[in-house]
């Protein structure tokens, strides 16, 4: 049970609920040296982490499925 938060109806128990994305911002993960560890040949390694950019969610809104349909067509 959910109150949609783009039409604010009571959705009942059972009715799975959807995330719809409202804003992104872009983010940016530095490169970490020897970051990752595992073993290999009886000995323990390390791996550096690339790091890299990309986007992350900002703000989301748990909507029902008839609005998360609509919302996605624009
Ligand atoms: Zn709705």
């Amino acid at each position: 049970m959910f109150i949609c938060e783009n039409c604010n109806v009571q959705i009942p128990a059972s009715i799975p609920s959807y995330l719809y994305t409202v804003a992104t911002r872009p983010k940016f993960y530095p490169r970490r040296l020897k970051a990752n560890h595992f073993r290999a040949d009886g000995r323990i390694q390390h791996a550096d982490d690339a790091g890299g950019s990309g986007a992350e969610i900002a703000k989301q809104l748990r909507v029902c499925r008839s609005c998360y349909d609509t919302l996605n067509t624009y």
